[in-house]
């Protein structure tokens, strides 16, 4: 073995959203800063997560833009899509992302080790041959999709495999009822592609507020996406040239593609955690306790091997404010993982902040009001389609704070961050009657409820 001759003062495992942003955040205040990457730089988000998927939503909205154009006046005719076009222009701009990140790294004096990170006994980092000691560790190796273990199940693909595809799928099954599950069928619908939608449970987006998830729901089928509730893929078998999926109620569909949406696992296999000391929960998590500390002294981790929140912005804001702790001496520095907004990029998209409502009943009891409305968007005033918006508002208490904000239909992916704002900041139901409507709006629905 080698030894890097010199050590640093932080060693990240993973350059990924949240590994990248605490190895770039440590070196400005100063520190010494090794990053380990096997694969391109960016991470799940940049390369098969985030970025492709919200490029795709933007090709499937542009298709239901095209449809609509001519209930304002149009005449258009779409002379099909070319996937291969899209998937092309979409990979040349992610390696361009791939060489910011890494011109990033150059500019703050990141050292950057390529291959497989893992940790011994003693606490220093080995890479191949290379050894590194390092003051601090970051484990921000990410996590990886998952599929159930049934025969045949290695025929499908899964998120990774979805964003390899170099042709579009004519008739596609996707198995899971979570994020990355509505949002791979809704792009693929979108572009043409005949879908099936095969969720175990009874219901949509199952974290979510239950009137997100029914909405979806009826729009999804609206779409004439097939929704099989209480419907399990048992057996996948390659036959005649296309796929065939054998389910637990005795039909078998066939299909060209399936893609597995059945959740995602920690990575943290083959790192040498438990050996050193590092306590992993039992789905394999890195237990970190509020100050993203793990239960060896000086080993960190962020991100989605915490198993706390999976998302970029929280892998980011919890390694930024880690490097502020470690590096700048802003001792009090931690993530708030209370109320962090999220979006669901559905067709249409959804926007959600702070608890649903049964959480907040479980939590609360009768304290709890709930203002709801459900409207057309002035939009589909001209179209013969039309497609409902759906809103929630959680408050608690005599003063009616309000908790949560729930919003499916279009507009929602950009009108939640601010309203992500006011609910940090605890504002009341009577703050947001308070704020004058702008108009005409969907958001101006939310300031509006009686
Ligand atoms: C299909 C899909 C869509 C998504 N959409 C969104 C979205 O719209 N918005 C959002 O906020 N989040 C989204 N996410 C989630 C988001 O991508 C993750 O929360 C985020 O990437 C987590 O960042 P991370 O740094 O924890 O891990 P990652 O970004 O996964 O980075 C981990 C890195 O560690 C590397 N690695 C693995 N093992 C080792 C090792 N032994 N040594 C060194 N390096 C290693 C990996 O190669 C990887 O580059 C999506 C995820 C998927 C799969």
């Amino acid at each position: 073995m080698t030894t890097q001759d010199q050590t640093f003062d932080l060693a990240v495992l993973g350059g990924g959203s949240g590994g990248i942003a605490t190895a770039r955040r440590a070196a400005q205040y100063g520190a010494k800063v090794v990053l380990i990457e096997p694969a391109r730089l960016g991470g799940t988000c940049v390369n098969v997560g985030c970025v492709p998927k919200k490029l795709m939503w933007h090709a499937a909205q542009i298709a239901g833009t095209l449809a609509e154009a001519a209930g304002y006046g149009f005449e258009l005719s779409a002379h099909g899509h070319d996937w291969s076009t899209l998937v092309e222009r979409r990979e040349a701009y992610i390696r361009r992302l791939n060489g910011i990140y890494r011109d990033g790294l150059d500019r703050d004096r990141v050292s950057l080790v390529e291959g497989y990170g893992r940790l011994l006994p003693d606490g220093r980092v080995a890479c191949g041959d290379t050894v590194i000691a390092a003051r601090h560790v970051l484990i921000a190796t990410g996590g990886k999709p998952q599929r159930p273990t049934i025969p045949g199940a290695e025929l499908g693909i899964d998120s990774d495999g979805f964003f390899a595809l170099q042709a579009m799928p004519k008739r596609v099954a996707v198995v899971g009822a979570g994020y990355i599950a509505v949002e791979l069928c809704g792009v693929l619908r979108a572009l043409g592609a005949e879908v099936t939608l095969i969720v175990r449970g009874q219901r949509l987006l199952s974290s979510f507020d239950a009137m997100l998830g029914e909405a979806l729901s009826a729009e999804l089928v609206q779409q004439g996406v097939h929704i099989r509730y209480g419907c399990e893929v048992r057996r996948l078998e390659r036959q005649d040239g296309s796929l065939s999926a054998s389910l637990n109620d005795g039909a078998a569909i066939a299909i060209d593609t399936l893609i597995w949406a059945t959740g995602r696992r920690a990575n943290t296999e083959g790192l040498g955690l438990a050996e050193a000391g590092i306590k992993l929960d039992d789905a394999g998590h890195v237990v970190v306790d509020d100050w993203q500390d793990s239960s060896r002294e000086g080993v960190h981790a962020v991100g989605d091997v915490t198993g706390r929140v999976p998302l970029t912005p929280v892998a980011i804001a919890a390694g930024r404010r880690l490097a502020d702790r470690l590096f700048d001496g802003q001792s009090e520095r931690k993530l708030d993982y209370a109320n962090i907004a999220s979006v669901v990029f559905s067709h249409p998209p959804i926007g959600t902040v702070g608890l649903n409502e049964d959480a907040a009943r479980k939590q609360h009891g009768d304290a709890v009001k709930i203002y709801s409305t459900r409207f057309k968007a002035l939009y589909y005033g001209l179209l013969e389609h039309k497609h409902e918006t759906a809103m929630k508002l959680v408050c608690v208490g005599p003063e009616q704070k309000v908790v949560g904000v729930h919003v499916i239909g279009i507009g929602a992916d950009e009108m939640i961050q601010g309203f992500a704002v006011a609910v940090r900041m605890g504002a009341s139901k009577r703050d947001f009657d308070d704020t004058v409507a702008i108009h005409p709006t969907s958001a101006e629905e939310l300031v509006t409820m009686r």
